[in-house]
């Protein structure tokens, strides 16, 4: 099967998947309060390389790899709930999870609601356009619909600096693909690595060799939650400084 097959395939089935979690309201809805052993992690499944569902509905990529050491190293279980991008943050606030890693940019707007980690990796907004787009440039979004992911940094970065009404949200960057290559909308912002997974399955669609911005990934804790701060944070640094989390990239991005 050819790569670009199989991402389409990977990426119906992480569709798929996601509704029907949605549908019966996931792990979260369970009542269950954290227990000593286990640590929850809320993601959002549709960000690869860093989160994505395979074929046997289990999430897969750099952030579960990572969490996993991290809860290893705390001698602790890992659950992974699978939920909306702009559900992570008051899912932490409402203590249905201990943390979250779902690529997320530790913007200064976030900083406000939750504490975030040392950061553990660094990612870039692209941009995706259609192979024989005249969009070559930032400047050349201006006028232009532009379909983002609801709640993240390039959602924001767009409907400041574009107006809100030459920006279309989707539920994740799939769906926001789809509609570029159906023509609904000139081009996609989004993160660099999911991007290319995007461009990688769907015929017809390039990245523009240009960056929007360039961001900081970090785990994010509730605020008042200090000591599971400590513990996701301090097993984060050393992962770090011992090489494990570089190795753990280098294993799904290889430049
Ligand atoms: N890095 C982006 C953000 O934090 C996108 C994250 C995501 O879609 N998972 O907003």
């Amino acid at each position: 099967m050819g790569m670009k097959k199989k991402l389409a395939g990977l990426m119906a089935l992480s569709m798929m998947a996601f509704g029907v979690m949605a549908g019966c309201g996931g792990a979260q809805d369970s009542g269950a309060q954290a227990e000593g052993g286990t640590l929850r992690m809320g993601t959002n499944a549709t960000f690869p390389p860093y989160e994505s569902v395979d074929e046997n509905n289990n999430v897969v990529g750099i952030d579960a790899d990572i969490a996993q050491t991290v809860a290893d190293k705390l001698g602790m279980k890992l659950e992974i709930i699978n939920m909306e991008f702009d559900a992570l943050i008051p899912a932490l606030n409402a203590k249905q999870l201990d943390f979250a890693m779902a690529g997320m940019t530790a913007s200064p707007e976030r900083a406000e609601q939750v504490d975030f980690t040392t950061p553990y990796a660094t990612g870039i907004q692209a941009i995706i356009v259609p192979e024989d787009s005249q969009i070559v440039a930032i400047e050349d979004l201006k006028d232009k619909k532009v379909g983002v992911q609801t709640g993240t940094t390039g959602d924001k970065y767009c409907s400041d600096d574009l107006g809100e009404e030459h920006v279309q949200r989707f539920e994740s960057g799939v769906v926001a693909t789809q509609a570029l290559v159906n023509g609904q909308i000139d081009a996609v912002v989004i993160d660099n690595e999911p991007a290319k997974a995007y461009v990688e399955a769907n015929e017809g669609l390039k990245i523009l060799d240009t960056q929007y911005t360039v961001e900081d990934y970090a785990a994010a804790i509730a605020k008042d939650n200090t000591e599971m701060y400590d513990k996701i944070n301090g097993a984060l640094e050393e992962l770090k400084a011992d090489g494990t989390i570089d190795k753990i990239i280098a294993q799904y991005i290889h430049e």
